[in-house]
């Protein structure tokens, strides 16, 4: 396991409950917004970790990063445990880098798999806990070995070898230290593909501002429109009063923390690296894509959640639609969530999209094979 003695050092405030704005304090997230926003991070036509590793500034990052675990605010759980030191938060991460596996994946978005494969490096471990996860043996008991983040850095490299388009980092949240010291490695032994962050979309703002330049493609869910099926469904609950600001802490409460944060994420991820454009080759170099996941019962707000982006991101945000909720892990206790979706209810979110004037979806057919 690796350890940096070094990294130990103090955090600001948890000013990012204030959404949109970067923290005050004696480690405040410095503001690069106008600093790495380049010509060439516009086109994505070179991956904007590599230039930061170039800078010496990557490294900095991932310490930046390692700082935020001790107490640990890696994701809006904002569990307060020292990770470092060994304390396991919410998402039973602890010091230790668990990997369940890493290898060619060819059932991701067509732009991210082309022909060589989506390379991706999946995770153990997870800060939220849907009930119904089709991961769970990994995401929940936490299967997977425990690795350095040398072995990760050549995981990372072995995946370009074997001809992948970009390095997917699946469920990365808990462990987004480690992946950007592991990045600025490989970068120094000469890895260049683009980095995707696949994430739940249930962000800590202050760690995406830290992320900014680094990751090149986001891959984020917007699971619910309705703060209580987050909750019930997926855990999405406000952290322990002890660890908050209180006056800003006080804003949140279970049916608001969920759609505040992950429209707050989502805003800031598209800010950052804009509306995703594959190249003339057919892959995505840069930008933001949004899975929906379409749940029976209308669970998940489909609606909703599809007006929203229609309103609050460009028209051509790309929009992944999926069909293909299966009720695993312990759906079956929940009789709303039981059972998969009608044809009728995909296609009723399908004419929302349309109808709100979103123009760049991705439309599985019903009740797709290909798995995410
Ligand atoms: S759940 Fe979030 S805040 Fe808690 S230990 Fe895990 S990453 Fe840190």
């Amino acid at each position: 396991m690796e350890r940096c003695a070094a990294w130990g050092g103090s955090v600001g405030p948890l000013a990012w409950f204030a959404a949109g704005c970067a923290p005050a304090g004696p480690d405040p997230v410095p503001d690069r917004r106008a600093k790495h926003v380049t010509d060439d991070d516009k086109n994505g036509s070179v991956p904007g970790y590599v230039r930061l590793h170039r800078r010496g500034e990557l490294k900095e990052r991932g310490e930046a990063l390692w700082n935020r675990m001790s107490p640990c605010k890696l994701c809006p759980r904002t569990c307060g445990v020292d990770r470092p030191a060994g304390e396991k938060g919410f998402c039973q991460a602890g010091a230790d880098l668990v990997i369940s596996s890493h290898h060619p994946h060819f059932g991701e978005e067509p732009p991210l798999v082309g022909r060589g494969g989506s390379g991706t490096v999946f995770f153990s471990h997870c800060g939220l806990r849907c009930v119904f996860c089709i991961n769970y043996q990994v995401s929940l008991l936490g299967e997977g070995r425990n690795r350095t983040i040398d072995d990760l850095a050549r995981m990372m490299l072995d995946l370009q070898e074997m001809g992948c388009h970009n390095i997917n980092v699946v469920t990365p949240s808990h462990y987004s230290p480690y992946i950007v010291l592991a990045l600025d490695q490989a970068a120094a032994e000469g890895l260049t593909l683009p980095l995707v962050y696949n994430t739940c979309g249930w962000e800590n703002l202050e760690i995406l501002l830290l992320l900014e330049g680094i990751v090149d493609i986001y891959l984020a869910d917007f699971k619910y429109a309705c703060g209580e099926m987050a909750a019930k469904y997926s855990t999405c609950l406000p952290p322990d009063p002890k660890y908050l600001d209180s006056e800003v802490g006080e804003r949140f409460t279970p049916t608001n923390i969920y759609p505040q944060l992950t429209q707050a994420a989502l805003r800031e991820m598209n800010r950052q690296v804009g509306v995703a454009k594959p190249g003339e080759d057919g892959l995505l170099r840069r930008g933001l894509i949004i899975r929906h996941l379409v749940m029976p019962n209308n669970v998940g707000g489909t609606a909703e959640v599809i007006r929203w982006i229609a309103q609050n991101l460009p028209k051509d945000t790309y929009v992944n639609i999926m069909s293909q909720y299966t009720p695993y892990h312990r759906a079956d206790e929940f009789p709303d969530i039981s059972r998969r979706i009608t044809r009728e209810e995909y296609e009723d979110a399908v004419a929302v999209a349309k109808g709100e004037g979103l123009t760049n979806l991705d439309l599985q057919r019903f009740r797709s094979p290909v798995f995410f």
